[in-house]
């Protein structure tokens, strides 16, 4: 039985689904802080409760036959956690803590870790490899550093196997269109611009265009909801063989191809037939120029590769916003 925390989450509840598919008994736990009870595959045993209450873990733990976890309960917005840094050290760091914890309590010692290209900081190469010195410079990065450095010790203290995927821009939805993307409020890029040409705002704010970029504004390599899911079930697949020696791994989940937030807008004008309306902004705090993976070490280690081009993952979004204009 695999335990998915932040399971009800736009990437955590793609991943509960494919699990499912696959036929995991999958269990999650979701405060639906921003989460959606509706994302919930219905396959999985679904427990609303907090991560960082240790006594649901307790429960969790004595009463499930727990193989692995996958933790995907976080904040993720890099603005906020400029704005509001002790919430991303408390619900990402101690959150973690306490789950690991309890994992190295219970002998549960197979965990894949949601990360974020956002841990890199303000790289100066056109590819980031895993390689490349951390550097966060907002405390988003930041705290899932410090939760990957955190495994790395625990790795040695105790037999514990741990893989971390630092994801880029997530983007997408599930082809079959069952499943979205729905945060309140939405801050991420193609929502936002999905959102306005639904006519849900008057303009698509860019964030910026004095950016030592071609075009001034700044670079994301996007990667499909459904691929990032994918790295999960490859990195579990690992995982679950894995037997004695501590493993930690880290790999980047990326595309390998950059698009500039303009150029998003414009495809994003193209997939629909829709024209945006277009404001510039001052920048984003915490926003670094140019942030694109090198998927290399994944491909070889876990034989993962990217399915979905940047026009199905509007595509999918768009399909799925159309259909759901309220969200779930
Ligand atoms: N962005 C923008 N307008 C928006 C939302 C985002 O210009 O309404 C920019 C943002 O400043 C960043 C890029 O789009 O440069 C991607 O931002 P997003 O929030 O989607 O993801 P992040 O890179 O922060 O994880």
């Amino acid at each position: 039985m695999i335990l998915v925390t932040g399971g009800a989450g736009y990437i955590g509840s793609h991943v509960v689904k494919d699990l499912a598919d696959r036929g995991y008994s999958v269990i999650v736990i979701d405060n639906l802080s921003t989460g959606h009870l509706k994302a919930v595959d219905q396959r999985a045993i679904f427990i609303h409760g907090d991560v960082r209450d240790s006594k649901n873990l307790d429960n969790i733990f004595s009463s499930f036959p727990i193989e692995a976890v996958m933790h995907f309960a976080a904040n993720c917005l890099v603005g906020e956690s400029v704005r509001s840094p002790l919430k991303y050290y408390q619900n990402n760091v101690e959150t973690s803590l306490t789950l690991i914890q309890k994992m190295i309590d219970f002998h549960i010692n197979k965990f894949i870790f949601s990360s974020t290209c956002a841990t890199y900081g303000v790289p100066n190469c056109t590819f980031i490899h895993e390689t490349l010195p951390a550097n966060p410079i907002n405390p988003y990065g930041k705290s899932k550093l410090f939760v990957e450095s955190i495994l790395q010790d625990v790795s040695k203290s105790d037999p514990f196997h741990s893989v971390s995927l630092r994801y880029f821009n997530a983007a997408g939805c599930n082809e079959k269109g069952v499943l979205g993307e729905d945060h309140k409020p939405e801050t991420h890029l193609i929502p936002n611009v999905l959102n306005h040409l639904q006519g849900k705002t008057k303009c698509i704010e860019v964030f910026g265009n004095d950016y030592d970029t071609p075009d001034g504004t700044c670079i994301r390599d996007y990667i499909h909801v459904s691929d990032i899911s994918l790295a999960h079930i490859l990195a579990l697949e690992s995982l679950l063989k894995c037997s004695n020696h501590s493993l930690t791994e880290v790999f980047n989940v990326g595309n390998t191809r950059g698009f500039s937030v303009l150029e998003i807008i414009h495809k994003c004008e193209e997939v629909t037939g829709l024209k945006a309306t277009i404001k510039i902004s001052p920048r984003r705090q915490g926003d670094p120029p140019h942030l694109v993976a090198s998927s290399k070490k994944i491909q070889e280690f876990l034989g993962w590769m990217p399915r979905f081009s940047i026009e199905e993952m509007i595509q999918t979004a768009w399909n799925w916003k159309y259909k759901n204009p309220d969200g779930y």
